[in-house]
């Protein structure tokens, strides 16, 4: 599944400067698919990576657990690069 990294990155930025006290209904986020905006609470991420909005989760992969696992597969590839960059 393609997604676009730029807004992948933006995600990333903003969640890591939220921390933990989200405003969960603010649609400050972009789904990574569609490019809608989208707040937390309609949306799936790791941690603000490969963040999707749930119109994309059931849409594009049937249901929410196809969607983790994309995410999970994309997640991985990112931590084997980290690992390799690291040897
Ligand atoms: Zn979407």
């Amino acid at each position: 599944m393609k997604y676009n990294q730029k807004i992948n990155l933006e995600n990333i930025k903003k969640f890591s400067v939220s921390g933990i006290f989200f405003d969960t209904d603010n649609k400050k986020f972009k789904c990574v698919l569609c490019e809608r905006k989208v707040a937390i609470s309609g949306s799936t991420s790791i941690g603000g990576h490969f963040l999707i909005c749930n119109n994309c989760a059931y849409e594009k992969f049937g249901d929410y657990a196809e969607a983790r696992k994309w995410q999970q597969q994309e997640f991985n590839k990112i931590l084997e690069k980290e690992q390799n960059n690291n040897e």
